[in-house]
């Protein structure tokens, strides 16, 4: 039974807090403040913890957190990897002249791996790839790009849609991880990776840690090498046939940007995460800084919830 804490290197002789996201100790790590960490942790975990000086606080059981939102109502509301496809299939099918619904590939246990491509035109140069669900349990990655792809598909007789589409290719691929979802549907709330065997018999590689983009390049909590971790990065670059078919698609689509939803925080990451140094390229540089503010002020205008913009590294 693991338990939600809230962890802080208070007493004189606890090491920084810094350094608990370098422990091996197959930690959940849930947020990362300035002052304190919240991770969920079995009770020896954080045990631990306190033997090495940090203190814990518990926030709640997890089987109490879970109590209050995974109900069977709130499963009911969400898609799975079958009511995707269907709904998926049904928006294609509405609008056939600008919306197509393709395999990319598919998951470990054989299930497909859908992406919705909308535009008027094929082979445009400019394209964008939306995702989500990297992280099986976060669900509501997997609504807002199905219903950005339905807003569009929807509103493709209007403007601005129209001209985005008379203009470019839309991809959306909502559910990179069907094989976890599924899981977390129906076994554990809180899975978070694959379903991959690995050599240890420890079960899932996280797919956001995949790509072979300086794969592997820390081997720290928030993204590890030992296999039993919920940030395990996989015993290669690209070992994973999820993150085989984004790279495929992106290698054919050659995406003028990519945009991946998770569900984790109120953040804007823009690259890169594995070194804290900033995008070298300065004019790149400041288009991502802009498009994240820009971004910011277009959900606290929506929402009026502050999301922060910030290099991904900060996060990892
Ligand atoms: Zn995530």
């Amino acid at each position: 039974m693991s338990i939600v804490y809230t962890v802080r290197a208070d007493s004189l002789q606890a090491p920084p807090l810094a350094r608990l996201i370098d422990l091996p100790l197959g930690l959940d790590i849930w947020q990362v403040k300035a002052d304190h960490v919240v991770l969920r942790a079995a009770e020896e975990q954080a045990l631990r913890l306190r033997q090495m000086g940090y203190t814990t606080e518990e926030v709640v059981g997890t089987d109490d957190h879970l109590a209050t939102f995974a109900t069977a109502e709130a499963i009911a509301a969400y898609h799975s990897a079958e009511t995707l496809e269907q709904d998926l299939r049904q928006l294609a099918e509405s609008q056939p002249e600008i919306a197509e619904l393709r395999e990319i590939g598919r998951s470990l246990e054989d299930r497909p791996i859908w992406a919705l491509r909308i535009g008027e035109r094929r082979a445009s140069e400019h394209k964008l790839l939306f995702m989500g669900c990297h992280h099986a349990r976060e669900w509501v990655s997997v609504e807002v790009p199905y219903l950005l792809a339905e807003h569009l598909v929807n509103n493709a007789d209007q403007p601005p849609v129209r001209q985005w589409l008379q203009r470019g290719e839309i991809w959306v691929a909502p559910m990179v991880n069907p094989d976890g979802h599924e899981f977390s549907r129906n076994q554990d709330r809180l899975w978070r990776k694959n379903r991959r065997t690995n050599f240890d018999g420890s079960i899932g590689v996280d797919p956001n840690r995949n790509y072979g983009y300086m794969w592997g390049t820390l081997n720290i909590s928030t993204s590890s090498h030992v296999p039993s971790d919920p940030t395990y990065v996989g015993p290669r670059a690209f070992s994973e046939p999820e993150t085989q078919a984004v790279r495929n698609l992106v290698a054919s689509e050659l995406f003028r940007g990519v945009i991946t939803y998770h569900s984790f925080s109120q953040l804007i990451l823009y690259p890169w995460g594995y070194t804290s140094q900033p995008i070298p390229n300065a004019s790149d540089l400041s288009t991502m800084k802009k498009l994240a503010k820009r971004m910011q002020q277009l959900i606290l205008g929506v929402h009026g919830i502050t999301y922060t913009p910030q290099q991904s590294s900060q996060l990892y």
